[in-house]
Formats: structure tokens, C-alpha cells, sequence
């Protein structure tokens, strides 16, 4: 079982002619809005992945769509709070050559408090998973809860913040962060990823795959991702994150979990959107890598 302490954003896209300047006022000629938060997105995976995730989190009063739309994808919802914040957006502005500008607001994934948190997590088991990313409160509160109740703590580090790392290091048994965050890391820390006292890490590196690195920085594997003609790179490190926690869960070894996580990676790139084109588990075998 997955208990994934994440956010949940609305993400609202609005297609325009060009971006406005300071001041100006355009109407968009197209808008939709979709699922998004990396902690939703991760949900979601783990749950195409056939894994069973409880997604801890919150949303403001009018956010239920985005509890029912994961209640839909078999996420359960059972320990998502309303509260009076707004819930999590991002507002997507987008012009007529793909460039965009993003204001995000973390709104409600901010109220997430440690008794909300105290109260799903008593319901989980040793051996468990605790999956978290940086977009909430109540990190370090459920990273120390989580392993006195022995559950497997994994740790996206994004968006990256070394102090956020920091923060819950000590508790990590699995971290996962692409290469730039993990540039960062080795920066801010003045470490190399192979010395931090980490069981198992993982750095995706987009197109050239992803680097294992376990033991406590002892032994390094490296794996080549699949080729695939890309389409959008968004949310490919959340669908990876979901489904390599949705293999460990089910007990593959992690080889076998990183090979699942990679194909549902490269299925992903090739997808426009978000949290609701994230691949199942049949499209990933039907699939002709
Ligand atoms: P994002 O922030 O865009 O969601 P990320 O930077 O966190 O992504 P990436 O390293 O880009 O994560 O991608 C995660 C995994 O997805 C990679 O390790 C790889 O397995 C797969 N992947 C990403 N891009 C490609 C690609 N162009 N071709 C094949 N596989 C890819």
C-alpha cells in the first residue's frame, strides 16, 4: 500500500495569441482545465499501475471535482480535507508558439496539517510505502511519523529545495530527482549523490534514462530509456516516480520496477497533458517499445 502525502493542483490552461504585457488584457481563445500537483500525478500513476494509493492531501471548497476525478482514477480519497484555502493552481498561459507563463498558488496543499497527516497514516502498516514530493506541508512530520511506524519512505525532490531535502534526509530510504536537481544537490550540499547516507537513489535523466545508485553510493547501475517520438515532456518524472513505487510496492525488484517506471515514462512523453493521460499498466504491455 502507497500513502502519498501530495498536492493537488488545478491546472487551468488558457491558449492566447501572445502573452499579455504588463497591463494588458487579452481574451483567450481556448481553455481547459486539468488535474495536476506532482503528488496527484503520482497518485494517479500508482493507481494506473494497479498499486494501491491513498493520497493524503487537501483541497479548498470548491475542489471536490478534483477529489472525484482521482476517486475515478482508484486513488482513495478517504484522507483529502476541504478547507478554506483555495485549492492549488496553476494558471497556464500559453501563446500561439507554445510559449508560456505560469502562476502557480499553492493555496490549500499549504493547510495539509501533521493531524491530518497523524490520522491517515495511523491507518498504515509496516512495510508500507510513505511517498512524498516538496509541495506540501507537513513533510517533516510525516517523514518522522512514517519511520516510527516502519514505513518505506521515498522522497521526489521537487520542486527542489536543499533545505526540504535536508529536512527529512535522515528518514529516506529511497530518493528520486532528475539530473538537475540532483546537479543542485551535489552543489548546495557539497556532497556527491554516491556519499549521502541514502539506501537507494535514483536520478532520471529524461531521453538517456536513469542512474541507480545503491548501497549507500557502493554499486551504480545505469539503464537506457526507451526510444519514442516526443510529444510533451510534462509529468514524465511523476509517472516515472509513481509507477517505480507502484513495482517496489508490489515487491519487484528494483531493476524490474526501474524497466516498468522507464516504458510508463516514454509512453508518457509521447502524450499532450497531464494527470489524465497518464498510460495503465495494458497500454504499457500492448505497447511495442
Ligand atoms: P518532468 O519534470 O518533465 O516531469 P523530470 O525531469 O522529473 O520530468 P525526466 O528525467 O525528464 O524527469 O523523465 C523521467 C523518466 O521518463 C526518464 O528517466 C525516462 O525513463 C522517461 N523519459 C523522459 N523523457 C524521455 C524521452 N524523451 N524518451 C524516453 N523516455 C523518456
Amino acid at each position: 500500500m502507497i500513502w502519498n502525502l501530495g498536492s493537488i493542483n488545478a491546472d487551468n490552461f488558457y491558449h492566447l495569441s501572445h502573452l499579455p504585457a504588463p497591463g494588458e488584457t487579452i481574451a483567450a481563445t481556448r481553455f481547459h482545465q486539468g488535474l495536476g500537483g506532482k503528488g496527484a500525478n503520482m497518485s494517479v500513476a500508482a493507481a494506473r499501475a494497479a498499486a494501491r494509493v491513498a493520497h493524503i492531501g487537501a483541497v479548498g471548497p470548491e475542489g471536490k471535482w478534483a477529489v472525484d476525478r482521482l476517486l475515478e482514477y482508484g486513488v482513495d480519497t478517504r484522507h483529502i480535507a476541504q478547507v478554506e484555502v483555495a485549492t492549488g493552481h496553476a494558471n497556464i498561459n500559453v501563446d500561439a508558439a507554445g510559449e508560456n507563463n505560469i502562476v502557480l498558488f499553492t493555496g490549500a496543499n499549504h493547510a495539509i496539517t501533521d493531524q491530518m497527516i497523524g490520522a491517515a497514516l495511523s491507518e498504515a502498516s509496516p512495510g508500507d510505502f510513505l511517498l512524498m514530493q516538496n509541495e506540501t506541508s507537513g513533510q517533516s512530520y510525516a517523514a518522522r511519523t512514517g519511520k516510527t511506524l516502519g514505513l518505506r519512505f521515498a522522497y521526489a525532490a521537487a520542486p527542489f529545495s536543499s533545505q526540504a531535502v535536508q529536512a527529512v534526509i535522515n528518514h529516506i530510504d529511497l530518493l528520486v530527482l532528475n539530473a538537475v536537481e540532483a546537479a543542485q544537490l551535489q552543489e548546495e550540499t557539497g556532497q556527491r549523490i554516491e556519499d549521502l547516507p541514502i539506501d537507494d537513489i535514483i536520478v532520471t535523466l529524461g531521453a538517456d534514462g536513469c542512474k541507480w545508485v545503491s548501497n549507500k553510493g557502493k554499486t551504480a547501475q545505469e539503464f537506457a530509456s526507451y526510444p519514442v517520438e516526443v510529444v510533451n515532456t510534462t509529468g514524465a518524472g511523476d509517472t516515472f516516480t509513481g509507477y517505480l513505487i507502484a513495482g517496489l510496492d508490489r515487491g519487484l525488484p528494483m531493476p524490474d520496477a526501474i524497466d516498468l517506471a522507464m516504458r510508463a515514462g516514454a509512453l508518457m512523453v509521447t502524450r499532450e497533458g497531464t494527470a489524465d493521460v497518464i498510460p495503465d499498466l495494458k497500454e504499457i504491455q500492448d505497447h511495442d517499445f
